[in-house]
C-alpha cells in the first residue's frame, strides 16, 4: 500500500478514504463519461483520483496543497496521460482557467476546515459547472438540504439552494476514514439549476447573510417595510421562515427599490 509511507496532517484536514466500496459509490454518483473534465479538490494519496481515472474521463485536474503527497500521486498516477496535478491551494485556483470554455465536474472528499468556504465559492463558477459531488461533515450536508423553519436552515441552505438542486446521497460513518474524523460524514450531489436569477451573486450572498445575522430578529428591523410588503412578505417574519423563492423575490424587490430611490433622489 503506497499510502503507508504517508503521515496525515491535521492542519490540512486530512482524513483519507480507505473503503473501496465508498470510493466506488462516490465515483458512481459522478456519472463519468469520456468527455468529462473533472476537477478534484485535495486528492491526498490518490485513492479517489485513481478510481475516477479508471473510468476514462477526458481529463482530471487534481488540486492539492500538501507537497508531501506530490511524489506519491506522481508515482501512483503517472501511467494516466489524462491526469494533471495542480500544486497549490484550491481556494486560489481559478476554475474558469481550468475549464477554458468547457464544463467541468468538481469532486472531493473535502478538507472539513475549509469545506464551507469551498461550497460558498461554487455559485460563482456556475457557468462552467456540470456537477459537484462532495464528501462533507454530515452537519454541513444537512444544512445544504434544510427546509425553512428548521434549525439547520441557514445562510448556506438559502445561498446554495438558490443556485443548485442538491441531493443528500449517503451518510458515511467515521470508520471509513484514516484517521477517523470526530464526526459522521455525508456525500452530497449538487447540480446547477436550470433557471437561476440573473442578479449579481455577490450582492445576493451579502443580502442573505445579512438577513440571517441575528436570525431571531424580525425582518422589519433589517429591511424597509415597503420592500417587504411589495415582495409579499410579512414584516414580522424572520429570515428562517422564508423559502428560497421568497429570498429571490425579496432581493429583486430590494434591488428595484434601490434603483428607484437613486432615480428619484429620495
Ligand atoms: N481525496 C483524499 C484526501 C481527502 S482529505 C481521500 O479521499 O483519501 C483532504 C485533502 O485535501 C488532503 O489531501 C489535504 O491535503 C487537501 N487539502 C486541504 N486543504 C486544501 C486546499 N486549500 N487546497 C487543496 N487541497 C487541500
Amino acid at each position: 500500500m503506497k499510502g503507508k509511507r504517508f503521515k496525515t496532517k491535521k492542519k490540512f484536514g486530512q482524513h483519507l478514504l480507505v473503503a473501496p466500496s465508498i470510493i466506488e459509490k462516490i465515483v458512481d454518483l459522478m456519472d463519468v463519461s469520456e468527455e468529462d473534465i473533472i476537477v478534484e479538490v485535495g486528492p491526498g494519496t490518490g485513492q479517489l483520483t485513481e478510481e475516477i481515472l479508471k473510468r476514462s474521463p477526458k481529463a482530471v485536474y487534481a488540486i492539492e496543497i500538501d507537497p508531501e503527497t506530490y511524489p506519491i500521486l506522481e508515482e501512483r498516477l503517472s501511467g494516466y496521460e489524462n491526469f494533471h496535478l495542480i500544486k497549490g491551494d484550491f481556494l486560489e485556483v481559478d476554475l474558469y482557467k481550468i475549464a477554458d470554455g468547457r464544463k467541468i465536474k468538481v469532486v472531493g472528499n473535502l478538507p472539513y476546515n475549509v469545506a464551507s468556504l469551498i461550497l460558498v465559492n461554487m455559485p460563482f463558477y456556475l457557468e462552467v459547472l456540470k456537477l459537484c459531488v462532495f464528501m462533507l461533515q454530515k452537519e454541513v450536508a444537512e444544512k445544504l438540504i434544510a427546509v425553512p423553519g428548521t434549525k439547520q436552515y441557514t445562510f448556506m441552505s438559502v445561498f446554495l439552494q438558490t443556485y443548485f438542486d442538491i441531493e443528500y446521497s449517503m451518510s458515511v460513518p467515521a470508520r471509513f476514514f484514516k484517521p477517523p474524523p470526530k464526526v459522521t460524514s455525508a456525500v452530497v450531489r449538487m447540480k446547477p439549476k436550470n433557471s437561476i436569477p440573473s442578479f449579481d451573486i455577490k450582492g445576493y450572498k451579502n443580502f442573505v447573510s445579512m438577513l440571517f445575522a441575528n436570525r431571531r430578529k424580525m425582518l422589519r428591523n433589517k429591511i424597509d417595510e415597503n420592500i417587504l410588503k411589495k415582495a409579499g412578505i410579512k414584516p414580522e417574519s424572520r429570515a428562517e421562515e422564508l423559502s428560497v423563492k421568497d429570498f429571490i423575490r425579496l432581493y429583486s424587490e430590494y434591488l428595484a427599490g434601490e434603483h428607484k430611490s437613486d432615480n428619484q433622489n429620495n
